[in-house]
């Protein structure tokens, strides 16, 4: 059988100018059943709708602070550096994919940058501005899960995991304010920080703010499981 193809947006090192990539996201989709590609920095919106025809799902990957003149606030000395690459690429990406119902998996940045692209906004820092008593950003070892997260009930996660209740890792300075329109809810921490997120008109459009690709447990399996499978089913 053909498997999907899932294209990552690619990390950016600064310092280097150089793309880069996880080898632990490549490996995730690959043992889901897909095969990873990793897209180019730049492309135009033609572009972006060629690649959405050739690609049969996005994974919207982890990495730099989201720039906050795209949720229409100006950056705070909180706000951590931005990278307009990924920015302009991954606008032209998005667009595109979400018109065509393109299965999508959002990860950290990847579920913030989600969120502003359907209309929502950032908390620039957590640790300033969320009263939390909790950690979000707990340094290595990554794949131990430092927090709990409430799984919402009627949710794409809920159904995945049957679950009421689960421990997710956490490495994150900023998270969602405002949710984007067309997302709901469906994990929150127990600061009331929200931790994942859906779109329910779609087929597969799919947020979390922890990293299953670190993580590699069985809720990591189950999500990327659905993943790839909701993939298959738009590639067929
Ligand atoms: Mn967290």
């Amino acid at each position: 059988m053909k498997k999907p193809v899932i294209g990552l947006t690619p990390l950016w090192d600064d310092n280097m100018g150089n793309l880069w990539m996880l080898p632990e996201y490549c490996q995730a989709v690959s043992e889901a059943g897909g095969i990873p590609l990793v897209l180019p920095a730049d492309c135009t919106r033609e572009e972006a709708a060629q690649l959405c025809s050739f690609c049969d799902g996005f994974l919207f990957t982890g990495g730099q602070d989201v720039a906050p003149k795209l949720y229409g606030e100006a950056p705070e000395p909180v706000c951590g550096p931005d990278c307009p690459q990924r920015d302009g690429m991954e606008a032209a990406l998005f667009q595109a994919a979400y018109a065509l119902n393109k299965p999508m998996l959002a990860i950290c940045r990847g579920l913030q940058f989600v969120n502003v692209m359907l209309g929502g906004s950032l908390y620039q820092d957590i640790p300033s501005q969320v009263h939390s008593g909790i950690s979000h950003n707990q340094g290595k070892p990554y794949h131990i899960p430092c927090h709990r997260v409430q799984v919402l009930p009627d949710t794409l996660l809920a159904a995945l995991l049957q679950q009421d209740a689960i421990q997710v890792n956490s490495l994150h300075h900023q998270g969602i304010k405002a949710l984007g329109e067309g997302l709901v809810p469906m994990a929150v921490a127990e600061d009331g920080l929200i931790e994942a997120a859906y779109a329910p008109d779609k087929p597969f459009v799919c947020l979390v703010q922890w990293h299953p690709e670190y993580a590699k447990d069985w809720v990591a399996q189950r999500l990327f499981a659905a993943f790839i499978k909701a993939a298959n089913t738009a590639a067929s």
